[in-house]
């Protein structure tokens, strides 16, 4: 397969980088780093430096506290109908700039335009829906059961809440976390990943321009995360720690907040089985399948890591999704007709490959891709492998590609209890036409999230989160998202 040519490279002063990557985005202003050094940010389309961000340091860590702690009390006490109203802002902007924020995506981070449309999309949709959960805050009231007091229960904004992100959906696991932290009443400072931090740094020019006072969003890269991030845990201000990232950097974190205990919400790795029963549509078990294991090339928590088909239609399945897999065009993100845009890294890449390497030293059939192709860019091609050993290290670690693995199964309780063989618990996938043991299938896998003859499960106004090492706590969802970001005050009375 060949991959498409790099379009005429776009030119980078439309997107403005110098207006808004020049500094660190601290209590409203943009403001030099305190050290002089800079992170490249690359296209991992061409592996060409396409701009430079500043590296804060400890002292711009110290910076941004003292920026959240000044705007607290004042967007505390903000009425939460104007919260709502700069909230449905931002929504209102990110939808009519969603091109070029798209585009920008899809530059910094590779993935196909599409995808980088759909993640807009999502990421805007955290606006709107914690804009209408702003203004409905409400707290609880009772009676004692013996009778001598009243119980009232309100609901306050925990305080300064530290954000640390991923490069995957650079917009949306910011957005999952600053809309609803902005509409509990809390102030945040935003350390995005040092891969796709331009995003970031236009959303941050973007929430100003909604009406967000200064010091209510401060963004900050750094390549030292772990001192830099240390310092913003260590100042008792800070009361809130929400983590989206590796289950590895989650535990190291946990452990550092833990010094001051700091609430966390943590969302972390996943291994998500789809399983496909003889019953089910084939065809729409495909559909499904192209969409829980190459949106975002893979590059996704919620990734279909373990593909389990049942015997009885397993050869069938695997002939129709290879073609499938084998048709995708690849190229770089920002080319219109791309399917299936590079990895983040070199180093991703290598990952993959020391992958398909070891399943295939452990007996698995390469039936489509198999390799990253010559030439520049962090490229892999779409890859289908059958009879994959569960003993493989793909079956336990999270391929993070356009990898897909297909293993083969007899029985509904062999599919769960493999399914379960794993530290994670992030999302499920099952096809089958029996509606009772989908639902039965649904309660035993151990996951967070389980899609039911779907193939995406992530949407706004659900609760996403995983069990086991996937993850603490839930982001989104009908009162879960915003509850990570406030703390429940008890005031006993009489009256
Ligand atoms: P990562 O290496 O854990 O990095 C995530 C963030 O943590 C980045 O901002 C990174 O900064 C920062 N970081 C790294 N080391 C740190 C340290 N010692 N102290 C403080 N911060 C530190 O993860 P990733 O490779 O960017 O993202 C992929 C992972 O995220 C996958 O495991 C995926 O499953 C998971 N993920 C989970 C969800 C979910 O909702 N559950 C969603 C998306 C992704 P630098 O960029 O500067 O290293």
């Amino acid at each position: 397969m060949n991959v498409n040519q790099h379009p005429s490279q776009p030119g980078h002063d439309r997107f403005g980088f110098s207006s808004f990557s020049d500094g660190l985005y601290i209590g409203g202003a943009w403001r030099s780093a305190a050290g002089e050094s800079r992170i490249q940010v690359i296209d991992p389309s061409t592996e060409a430096v396409i701009a430079t961000v500043p590296d804060a340091t400890v002292a711009d860590a110290a910076a941004a506290v003292e920026a959240a702690a000044s705007a607290a009390e004042g967007w505390r006490e903000t009425p939460p109908r104007k919260r709502s109203e700069i909230l449905r802002r931002c929504f209102e902007l990110m939808i009519e700039r969603s091109e070029t924020l798209a585009t920008l995506i899809s530059l910094e981070n590779g993935k196909a335009l599409r995808d980088a449309r759909g993640e807009v999309a999502y990421a805007a949709e955290f606006f709107r829906w914690n804009a209408e959960e702003a203004v409905r805050i409400s707290g609880e009231f009772g009676i004692a059961p013996s009778g001598t007091n009243r119980i009232v229960v309100d609901y306050q904004p925990i305080g300064i809440c530290v954000l640390i992100t991923p490069w995957n959906f650079p917009a949306a696991m910011a957005t999952r976390k600053i809309a609803p932290a902005l509409a509990a009443g809390c102030t945040v400072i935003l350390k995005p990943a040092s891969e796709t931090p331009l995003t970031a740094y236009a959303l941050a020019a973007l929430y100003e321009e909604a009406g967000v006072p200064p010091g209510v969003v401060n963004v900050l890269t750094t390549s030292t995360p772990g001192p830099v991030t240390a310092n913003l845990l260590a100042d008792p201000r800070v009361r809130k720690l929400s983590f989206t990232g590796s289950t590895g950097v989650g535990r190291m974190l946990l452990a550092e907040a833990a010094k001051n205990v700091i609430s966390c919400s943590m969302e972390l790795g996943g291994n998500a089985p789809f399983i496909v029963f003889d019953d089910a549509d084939i065809d729409a078990a495909i559909e499904g399948l192209m969409v829980a294991k190459m949106r975002n090339a893979g590059e996704a928590c919620t990734a279909a890591n373990r593909i389990y088909v049942q015997s009885g239609i397993h050869d069938a399945f695997a002939e129709k999704f290879t073609q499938r897999m084998a048709a995708l065009r690849v190229g770089p993100g920002v080319a219109s007709d791309t399917e299936c845009g590079p990895m983040i890294t070199r180093k991703a890449v290598e990952k993959i490959d020391r992958l398909v390497a070891d399943a295939i030293s452990r007996g698995a059939r390469v039936l489509c891709g198999g390799q990253a192709p010559a030439g520049r860019g962090f490229f892999y091609l779409p890859t289908v492998l059958a009879d994959v050993s569960p003993a493989s290290d793909m079956s336990c670690e999270e391929i993070f590609g356009p990898v897909a693995p297909l293993y083969r199964f007899e029985s509904e309780a062999e599919v769960v209890a493999i399914a379960n063989d794993t530290e994670y618990g992030l999302a499920a996938y099952i096809y089958t036409r029996d509606i009772g043991r989908g639902m039965r299938v649904a309660s035993k896998v151990e996951a967070g999230m389980v899609a039911l003859n779907r193939g995406l499960v992530s949407d706004p106004a659900a609760p996403f989160g995983g069990v086991k090492q996937s993850g603490l706590g839930r982001e989104g969802g009908q009162h879960h998202g915003i509850a990570e970001f406030m703390e429940a005050k008890y005031i006993a009375t009489s009256f």
